[in-house]
C-alpha cells in the first residue's frame, strides 16, 4: 500500500518549534525505552512509530533503542531478543544506537554519590511499611524520616556499604531529599536505590543495589543526549521529579519529557502483567498466539508492518484517551492486503460435488489471475475436475429467493469456471445428512453467462483430485466485552472460550502445500489467511488474519 504521510500533532509541533529555535543546538534525539519484561504489543508500536518516525522525518534526527533494564526480577534476554526482532520487523532501525540502562549502572552510582555530597540524598532505614506510612496521602502531607538529617559522611559511608553488600535486602534505601509536604507524592523523598540480591541478565551478580526507574530514566536520557523524551501520560506526575534530578546534576544535555496518551484497544488487554498471566496460564499458546495484541502475535496472525504503521498513523498522537475500535486495526490490514494479496480458493467445510456431465478422470486446466486487478502478479493454474468440493454452507436443499447460492434444482456459477445445476442431494442412509451433491455443468458457460439467462450466485470451489488438505484456525476477539480491563477477577478466567476455532480437513489449491510467501493469501469469499509455523510438509496450517468485511461488528450487535 502507498503509505500516507504523517500528519502533525502536538509533539511534532513542539519538536518543529525546538528545531527552529535551535534548542539543544537544533538536534533531535529520541529514544524508545522498553523494559525487557515481556513482548512488545500494539501499544508499543504506537510509541515506536512516534519515536522512530519523528526522528526519520527530520534531517539529522535519531532514535535510540534503550532497554530499560533496572528491574532484574522480571527481565530476561528472551525479551531483549524479541523486542529487537519486533522493532526491526516493524521497519525501524536503531543502527549502532542500542543501549541498556544497565550500561549506566556505574555512572548512575557516581551521580548518586554526587547527590549525597550535595545534601540532596540520604540513606533511610525505615521499613517499607513505615516508609509508606510516613509518605502521607493525597490529602495529608507526609512526615520527615528520622534519618533525613544524617550527615553527608554517614550517608556516603552507608551508601558505599549498601553497594558492598553489607546489609540485607530491603534494610535501607537511598532517597532523594526533596519535600515531604509536596502535593505531588512523587516528590516526597522518593527512593533512588534499593538493595536487592537478584541476578541481572547482563550484569550478573555485580550489583546488589539497583536504581529505581525514576532515578535512572532521566539520567539515561541525558547521558544519551536525548532531546525529547516521549512517554505515556502516567508519567506526567513524575515529570517534576525527572526535572528535579536533572537540575541537581551536571549532565551533557537537558532532555525534555513530553507525555501522550496510551493506546488501548477494544476487546483486548495491553498490560504486560496481564498478557504474561495469559501466557503463563496456558490459555493462549504463547506470546505470539495469533489472538494476542503483541507484535509477534499480530505477525503470526498475518498482520503486515505496513498495516500496523498505517494504524498508528490513523490513531494519531494526543493527550486525550485513546481507546480505539478493534475494527480500525482490522480495516488497516484489509486495505493493505486488498491490493497485494495473492488470491486463491479454499474450502473450509467441504461438501463433495460430483459433476455427472463430465467423464471419469476428466481434468481441464484453467489459468486464472493471481490478483483480479493486478495483472503484474501473473496467473495461476487451477483444475476443473469431475469431483470438486464446495462449502457446506453454499448449499441448501431449498431456500428463499434471496439465497444466491446452490439449491436442489437450482444453478450457481463456480468462480473462475462453469455454471452447474444440482440434480440431487445424496444423503447418508444412517445419519440422514447430506454427503454428496450430484450436479451437471453447462459447457457453454466458462466465465460467461449463458445467452438469455443470468446466474447471479458465484461460489468458490476446489478440485477434489487436485487439492491438499490441511488445517484452518479461525479467531474471534480474546474477550467478549470491549473493556476487559474493567472486568473483576482473574483475567485468565475472562478469556473468550470461542476465541479460536480449529477446522481440519480443509481443502486448498495444491500450491498452498508449500506456500512460503510473507504475505497472507486472500481465500476468495472467506478472508485473508496466513500460513502458520505449525504447518508440516503436506499439511498446511492457515490462520485467518481478518475476514473480508467487518463481520465482528455484526456479531457484536447480536451479543
Ligand atoms: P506495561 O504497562 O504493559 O508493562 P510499560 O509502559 O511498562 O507497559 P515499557 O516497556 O516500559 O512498558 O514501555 C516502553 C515504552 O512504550 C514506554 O515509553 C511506554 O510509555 C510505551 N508504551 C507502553 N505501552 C503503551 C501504550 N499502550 N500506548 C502507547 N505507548 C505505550
Ligand atoms: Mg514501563
Amino acid at each position: 500500500m502507498t503509505e500516507s504521510t504523517q500528519t502533525a500533532d502536538f509533539i511534532r509541533d513542539i519538536i518543529a518549534h525546538d528545531l527552529e529555535n535551535r534548542v539543544n543546538d537544533g538536534r533531535l534525539q529520541t529514544r524508545f525505552p522498553p523494559e525487557p519484561n515481556g513482548y512488545l504489543h500494539i501499544g508499543h508500536a504506537k510509541s515506536i512509530c512516534l519515536n522512530f518516525g519523528v526522528a526519520a522525518e527530520n534531517p539529522g534526527g535519531r532514535c535510540n533503542l534503550r532497554f530499560d533494564d533496572t528491574n532484574p526480577e522480571k527481565e530476561d534476554v528472551e525479551y531483549v531478543d524479541s523486542i529487537q526482532e519486533d522493532v526491526r520487523w516493524l521497519g525501524f532501525d536503531w543502527e549502532e544506537r542500542k543501549f541498556y540502562a544497565s550500561d549506566y549502572f556505574e555512572p548512575l552510582y557516581g551521580f548518586a554519590e554526587e547527590l549525597i555530597l550535595k545534601g540532596k540524598a540520604y540513606v533511610c532505614d525505615l521499613s517499607a511499611n513505615d516508609m509508606r506510612e510516613y509518605r502521607g496521602t493525597l490529602t495529608e502531607p507526609g512526615r520527615e524520616s528520622p534519618f533525613r538529617e544524617r550527615s553527608v559522611e554517614e550517608n556516603l559511608d552507608l551508601f558505599r556499604r549498601m553497594r558492598a553488600g553489607e546489609f540485607p535486602d530491603g534494610a535501607r534505601v537511598l532517597r532523594a531529599r526533596i519535600d515531604m509536604a509536596s502535593p505531588n507524592m512523587n516528590m516526597r523523598d522518593p527512593a533512588l536505590y534499593r538493595i536487592r540480591r537478584v541476578e541481572h541478565h547482563r550484569t550478573g551478580n555485580d550489583w546488589v543495589i539497583y536504581p529505581t526507574y525514576d532515578y535512572a530514566h532521566g539520567i539515561s536520557d541525558a547521558l544519551e543526549c536525548v532531546t525529547h523524551s516521549l512517554c505515556t501520560l502516567e508519567f506526567e506526575d513524575h515529570r517534576p521529579l525527572y526535572d528535579w534530578i536533572l537540575d541537581q546534576l551536571d549532565l551533557p544535555c537537558r532532555p525534555r519529557q513530553i507525555e501522550f496518551s496510551r493506546l488501548s484497544l477494544e476487546y483486548t488487554v495491553m498490560s504486560k502483567r496481564k498478557l504474561n498471566a495469559l501466557v503463563q496460564s496456558g490459555v493462549v499458546s504463547g506470546w505470539d498466539d495469533p489472538r494476542m495484541p503483541t507484535i509477534s502475535g499480530l505477525r503470526r496472525r498475518g498482520y503486515t508492518p505496513e498495516a500496523i504503521r498505517e494504524f498508528c498513523r490513523c490513531i494519531g498522537i494526543s493527550k486525550s484517551p485513546n481507546r480505539v475500535e478493534h475494527a480500525l486495526l482490522e480495516n488497516c490490514l484489509r486495505s493493505d492486503l486488498e491490493t497485494r494479496s495473492p488470491r486463491t480458493m479454499a474450502v473450509l467445510r467441504p461438501l463433495k460435488v460430483v459433476i455427472d456431465s463430465l467423464p471419469e478422470g476428466y481434468e481441464e486446466a484453467l489459468t486464472v489471475p493471481v490478483h483480479p486487478q493486478n495483472e503484474a502478479m501473473g496467473r495461476r493454474m487451477i483444475h476443473f475436475t469431475r469431483e470438486i468440493y464446495i462449502e457446506q454452507e453454499d448449499f441448501r436443499e431449498s431456500a428463499p429467493k434471496q439465497y444466491k447460492r446452490l439449491v436442489t434444482g437450482g444453478e450457481v456459477r463456480l468462480r473462475n469456471a462453469y455454471v452447474i445445476r444440482c440434480r440431487e442431494a445424496v444423503k447418508d442412509p444412517v445419519s440422514g445428512e447430506i454427503c454428496e451433491l450430484r450436479c451437471e455443468h453447462d459447457p457453454a458457460t466458462l466465465n460467461a453467462n449463458p445467452v438469455g439467462r443470468k446466474v447471479q450466485g458465484v461460489i468458490h470451489w476446489v478440485s477434489a483430485s487436485r487439492c491438499v488438505s490441511g488445517e484452518v484456525r479461525l479467531y474471534a476477539p480474546l474477550f467478549t466485552v470491549p473493556e476487559p480491563d474493567a472486568l473483576k477477577g482473574e483475567i485468565v478466567e475472562q478469556v473468550n472460550p470461542d476465541s479460536i476455532e480449529v477446522l481440519n480437513g480443509c481443502r486448498f489449491e495444491p500450491e498452498l502445500a508449500e506456500a512460503q510467501g510473507s504475505l497472507p493469501y486472500q481465500f476468495e469469499r472467506l478472508g485473508y489467511f496466513h500460513r502458520d509455523r505449525d504447518a508440516v510438509p503436506g499439511c498446511p496450517v492457515f490462520n485467518r488474519a481478518v475476514g473480508l468485511r467487518d463481520a465482528w461488528s455484526k456479531i457484536e450487535q447480536r451479543l
